[in-house]
């Protein structure tokens, strides 16, 4: 069930409709180490598939991408 989701970069409030997510959306965690300052804390975020794209254009190296169906 999800509950009210949020992009993190633009604050638009995602598609959500009787607990359905009705649009894909980048999601992430990530739990610090020790060799970070940020040692054991754990970030998470999601990011709307258009404030996705814009972050990507930015790389130097693009994400790899793959087919899911062919993995
Ligand atoms: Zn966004």
């Amino acid at each position: 069930m999800f509950k009210d989701m949020y992009c993190n970069v633009c604050g638009r409030k995602l598609k959500v409709e009787n607990g359905i997510l009705l649009e894909d959306a980048f999601e992430a965690r990530k739990q610090w180490g020790y060799f970070s300052k940020k040692d054991t804390e754990v970030h998470s975020f999601v990011i709307c598939e258009s404030c996705y794209d814009s972050m990507i254009e930015r790389f130097a190296i693009p994400p790899k991408v793959s087919n899911a169906l062919e993995i």
